[in-house]
């Protein structure tokens, strides 16, 4: 789309075969093995997983504050791996906030500012202009032991943001917040990366934070990228199977390849059937296969129409604007599907037999 297309391609941050090994022998913990990653200008990129996979350690070593055990990491093509922290223009926003609770919310965003040495009227309007982008010019007096949890967090943000960084680094910056207060800051985070144009890179394990709210998202378990997209690719194209689950509701059913060409594989399943599949550049043409196909990209199959499955329908939930047929195939396994409205003119009694129709291109087979 147009905002895609006219964003940099350039890359702000680039790691290159970075590790990081914390101890040594039968104790050695591999938080990172061999990690290559591009972070563009001007996005919004989250590193996405569950937890001990590696997201802080690698924060942490953008950040400066941990060295790779191996790897390089560049700014703006120049290498900063040994660049202490405070020379780089990268800025972190902890999920702690650690804001000064003695200071006001000005003095909390002038501090950096100060000592950089900035002059005393540069430090003011650089304030202001922080205090009006999170929208507490209101504030501004007010101790920060004495602010909401989402004061604290703008506070936080204004105070990472006043010295202009190239780069913002964010981790987990809403796990502290209640549940509506989170969705909030959400929107606003989106804006203030919108706004200022700066580089954010954000950590969370929450799946629907990050399809929310990133530019591109990199999925990562044990210590290794696994997948690297736009929220849609991820969730629409997932390429393997730990990021195929990890990421919303999702059929995944074992087969074999019985045929492939032009990216598409015909899997013969255990039930007997075959369908056609995606296939992802670089994947195998041949072998055991797993097909994952989201509830939304299936439907009850029409009067007449072939269908690609077919199911023993076991429940029905419905949810309003769409209800989940849970079906069962031939082969044992689950299936379940997301019918929108119009549930009229099909049998959905228990045992009734349906055909199952899956969209075009939306079944993939994993790594
Ligand atoms: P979480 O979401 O729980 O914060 P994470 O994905 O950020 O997890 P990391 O904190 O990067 O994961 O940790 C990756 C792995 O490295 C974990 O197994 C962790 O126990 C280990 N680790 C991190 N820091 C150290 C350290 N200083 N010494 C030893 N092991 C460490």
């Amino acid at each position: 789309n147009a905002t895609q297309s006219t964003r940099s391609d350039r890359a702000a941050i680039s790691a290159r075969s970075l590790v990081k090994t914390f101890g040594a022998g039968e104790n050695a913990v591999h938080a990172l093995k061999n990690v290559d990653i591009d972070i563009r200008e001007n996005e919004f990129f989250t590193l996405l997983g569950p937890s001990g996979c590696g997201k802080t350690t690698l924060l942490r070593m953008i950040a400066g504050f941990e060295l790779p055990t191996s790897g390089t990491i560049l700014l703006d093509g120049q290498e900063i791996t040994a660049l202490p922290p405070y020379k780089r223009p990268v800025n972190t926003v902890f999920q702690s906030y650690a804001l000064f609770p003695h200071m006001t919310v000005a003095e909390n965003i002038g501090f950096g500012l100060k000592m950089l040495g900035r002059p005393a009227d540069n430090v003011q309007g650089r304030v202001e202009k922080m205090l009006a982008l999170v929208q507490l010019e209101a504030m501004a007096n007010r101790r920060t032991d004495q602010l909401s949890g989402g004061q604290q967090q703008r506070v936080a943000l204004a105070r990472a943001l006043a010295p202009e960084p190239k780069v913002l680094l964010l981790d987990e910056p809403l796990a502290a917040l209640d549940l509506k207060l989170r969705k909030n800051m959400q929107l606003e985070l989106k804006s203030l990366q919108a706004e200022t144009g700066i580089t954010f890179v954000f950590v969370t394990h929450d799946q629907e934070e990050a399809l929310t709210m990133s530019d591109r998202i990199a999925v990562m378990r044990s210590g290794e990228i696994l997948q690297i997209g736009a929220p849609k690719d991820i969730y629409e194209r997932p390429t393997h199977r730990f990021v195929a689950d990890f990421i919303g509701d999702i059929n995944i059913l074992e087969g074999e390849i019985a045929g492939a060409g032009g990216g598409t594989a015909q899997v013969r399943l255990k039930d007997g059937t075959t369908i056609s599949a995606r296939l992802a550049e670089g994947m195998a043409q041949t072998g055991p296969a797993a097909v994952a196909i989201r509830p939304e990209a299936a439907r009850i199959a029409g009067q007449g129409e072939t269908a690609d499955l077919t199911g023993t329908l076991e429940n029905v939930v419905y949810f309003g604007a769409a209800s989940y047929l849970h079906l069962r195939l031939n082969s044992g396994e689950e299936f379940v599907l997301r019918q929108p409205g119009g549930l009229d003119g099909h049998d959905l009694s228990r045992g009734a037999r349906l055909g199952i129709a899956i969209q075009p291109g939306r079944a993939r087979v994993l790594e």
